[in-house]
């Protein structure tokens, strides 16, 4: 009896499936099946200076680069695979995506000189009752193809769970912002940082981290995430 013969005796009763259709079955390492992976809304923003993701941080942090990977829509693949990666425990949907960005990103110049990655934190609470920060493995995949190294304690979160509700714009702002610290201020000093996230929404949490980050002498700020949300 073969390890061959084993595996394929598993994958019947235990098929492999495409994390964003749910249907079809899966070669080897793959996330996706030929045809949602010819479905995934590319932005090709790592080879734009300026972008819809820088857009959103104009006037407020000052980036070197910015760029998401995919378009994020309500029902597409890619929400699919972010829902996967954040709430169905599949963490390898993280590192796959990093893998692949990093690899186009280490083509663009805009994200040649990256010293140090480092993930947006989840509260360590947070953290044990998901098993894992989905970034994290952004994270490792990124350092991966890129070959840079990332951190996982650059950046810690300091509070968990309050609610926002109840607050006024500028109240809510501050809670954010008190809610990260620098994990390491010496690792950080004098680097250009690639801070990176699952999705990017209103940007609310990537400032806040960027702003911890720049209070640090001399560093700089990139980042990535694997999709943005909205149309502006
Ligand atoms: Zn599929």
């Amino acid at each position: 009896m073969s390890a061959n013969w084993l595996t394929h005796l598993f994958n019947l009763f235990f098929p492999h499936l495409c994390l964003a259709c749910g249907k079809n079955s899966l070669q080897g390492t793959a996330i996706t099946c030929f045809s949602c992976n010819r479905k995934l809304p590319s932005t090709g923003m790592h080879l734009m200076q300026e972008n819809r993701f820088t857009d959103r941080f104009f006037g407020r942090i000052y980036l070197q680069a910015g760029a998401a990977m995919y378009h994020f829509k309500d029902g597409n693949q890619v929400q699919h695979l972010i829902h996967q990666l954040k709430y169905e425990g599949k963490s390898r949907v993280g590192l796959k995506l990093g893998a692949d960005y990093g690899k186009l990103l280490i083509q663009s110049t805009f994200f040649r000189d990256i010293d140090v990655i480092i993930p947006v934190p989840l509260h360590p609470v947070k953290e044990r009752k998901r098993g894992y920060n989905q970034s994290d493995y952004i994270a490792m995949g990124l350092s991966k193809t890129m070959q840079k190294p990332w951190l996982k304690k650059g950046l810690i979160r300091t509070k968990y769970g309050v609610s926002q509700t109840q607050k006024s714009r500028i109240e809510r702002y501050e809670n954010v912002l008190q809610s990260f610290k620098v994990g390491q201020i010496d690792a950080l000093k004098g680097k250009h940082i690639l801070l990176v996230d699952d999705v990017l929404t209103t940007g609310a949490t990537l400032e806040a981290c960027a702003t911890k980050i720049l209070e640090v002498p001399d560093t700089k700020i990139s980042m990535v995430t694997i999709a943005i949300a909205g149309t502006n």
